[in-house]
């Protein structure tokens, strides 16, 4: 699924080709037991699945692209909903005519390279949902 190497609370991470990334990076906070912290990383996807957060009906729209695409920048973070890995990533995606695609990424399968750094923050944070916005805020 990936491999890894560890610099202290860093990880550089390759996630392997076709893999779904969201289930990669949860398996690995899973592991590495991550509870807090931070995901950066590029490569290259073919299926895209984002999601648009309406505040009107408090729902997500989701949308599929199945093209080959660049990541030129993945984003998120890392918390815990009731003790489940919770990841929040926005992704900016190159497309063959280069141009760009981003939203809030739900998922993606990686076609090529996926090169990600994570970095671990030693602590614990949680998420609520917050009833104003309809969605799962942090939870300090
Ligand atoms: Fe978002």
């Amino acid at each position: 699924m990936y491999t890894y190497k560890q610099f202290g609370n860093t990880y550089f991470l390759s996630i392997e080709n076709h893999q779904d990334l969201t289930e990669a990076f949860e398996t690995f906070c899973e592991e590495q037991e991550i509870k807090v912290g931070t995901i950066t990383g590029i490569g290259a996807v073919k299926e895209v699945t984002l999601r648009f957060f309406d505040p009107k009906t408090k729902e997500y729209e989701d949308k599929t692209f199945n093209e080959q695409m660049e990541i030129s920048n993945l984003i998120g973070n890392i918390t815990r909903k009731d003790g489940d890995v919770y990841l929040h990533m926005h992704i900016t995606l190159g497309r063959k005519d280069y141009t760009a695609l981003a939203g809030h990424l739900l998922t993606c399968i990686i076609h090529g390279a996926g090169e990600f750094v994570i970095q671990k923050i030693d602590g614990d944070v949680g998420r609520i949902y917050d009833e104003d916005c309809g969605l799962n805020l942090l939870g300090f």
